[in-house]
């Protein structure tokens, strides 16, 4: 069932991955929207694809977090209104909330330019067993401070850093931190969401149209729509020289939201179904001492039945809800949940009545 659901997804995604060494130029090499089978007219259908994405994600997330090796870091990179926002909302929806901490960063303070540029980003990084994901990332450091000289500047780098082609020793600086931190055991996904000139032309309409957009409105916004074909420049250069055997970046169509859920929710869950962790196993000695605890828990049930219930230990199970609520809140509890280790038929009881 993993399986099916996996190669439909690594399908659904292989078109948008960017090869290592490939050239980019953008607009035109990847599409913004939508391929027509999942157009507008089929959002349905893109819906259960995306919940089955979303139910991998949860489940795999749970292994990653048991097995506490591996890591992943989703970066999100997009113009404005582009949706990286709604991508997070939707893509980790059915994701455990103590297992992904999201990160967003905005124009650098006077503490984070006091240090090197990656300074900031690696104070965010995901710890082992858990997601962190990036909305805007160090790749901001070839995008709008490429655009924008002024925010180079403010950086006050060194002559010699400054020297040479700045961008090229940043993608290289990069692709090396990155693969150290593959190596280290974290997986980087990232996700470059496309939109068009159009669309985000439409998107900026509706915020300022529809009142309840009016708060995501930002004049701020439209004046760097002026430099858009500078950043198409940036973003395809930044995906020409940043995408690699150990972490490659996905153009995710952004004109259909739907659908670009899709491919971001296929994309990570892809990473997570390749790194593949496994819940620890338990070791021999362990396994003597669990069988040896459940024992103890399940004397301990029976000792009270005889107490509490005045005997029938063995009556499907009734005095052992006796023996809960006899408890302390917390003890009774615990009391419960080993239980459902012992027998997958109390397991509904217990369920229902905590
Ligand atoms: P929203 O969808 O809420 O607008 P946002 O990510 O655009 O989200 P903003 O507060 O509007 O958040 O904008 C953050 C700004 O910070 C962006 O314009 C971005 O280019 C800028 N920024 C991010 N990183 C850097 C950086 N390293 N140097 C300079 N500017 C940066
Ligand atoms: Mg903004």
């Amino acid at each position: 069932m993993a399986d099916l659901r996996h190669r439909r997804i690594a399908q659904l995604i292989a078109p948008y991955r960017v090869e290592a060494g490939r050239r980019v130029r953008l607009p035109k090499d990847f599409p913004t929207d939508a391929p027509g089978k999942f157009g507008k007219a089929d959002a349905k259908h893109a819906k259960e694809v995306l919940e089955s994405s979303v139910s991998l994600l949860a489940e795999y997330q749970e292994r990653l977090a048991a097995q506490d090796t591996y890591g992943v870091l989703v970066i999100l990179q997009a113009i404005d209104a582009a949706g990286k926002d709604g991508t997070v909302r939707h893509v980790m929806s059915g994701v455990n909330p103590q297992g992904v901490e999201v990160s967003s960063f905005k124009v650098p303070s006077a503490e984070e330019q006091d240090h090197d540029y990656l300074w900031r980003y690696a104070r965010r990084l995901p710890s082992r067993g858990s997601i962190g994901i990036f909305n805007r990332s160090y790749y901001e450091e070839v995008l709008v401070v490429r655009v924008h000289p002024e925010f180079l500047a403010a950086e006050r780098l060194p002559p010699a850093s400054k020297r040479g082609d700045v961008w090229r020793r940043r993608y290289r600086e990069i692709n090396d931190w990155e693969r150290y931190l593959t190596d280290q055991g974290f997986r980087i996904v990232k996700l470059f969401l496309h939109v068009s000139r159009d669309e985000q032309r439409r998107r900026f309409l509706d915020r300022i149209e529809e009142p309840e957009k009016n708060w995501k409105f930002s004049a701020a916004d439209v004046k760097e729509r002026a430099r858009w074909d500078d950043y198409q420049k940036a973003f395809s250069d930044m995906l020409s020289h940043t995408s690699t055997a150990w972490a490659p970046w996905y153009v995710v169509p952004a004109d259909d939201k739907p659908y670009a859920r899709l491919i971001a929710a296929g994309a990570i869950a892809h990473a997570l179904v390749e790194i593949n962790p496994r819940y620890p196993t338990v070791g021999e000695e362990a396994r003597a001492a669990l069988e040896e605890a459940r024992d103890e828990l399940l004397a301990e049930g029976h000792d009270r039945a005889g107490t509490d219930a005045g005997g029938e230990p063995d009556a499907g199970g009734e005095p052992d809800a006796g023996a809960a609520s006899a408890d302390p809140p917390s003890g009774g509890r615990e009391h419960g949940r080993h239980h459902d280790k012992g027998s997958g038929k109390r397991r509904g009881r217990h369920s229902q009545q905590h």
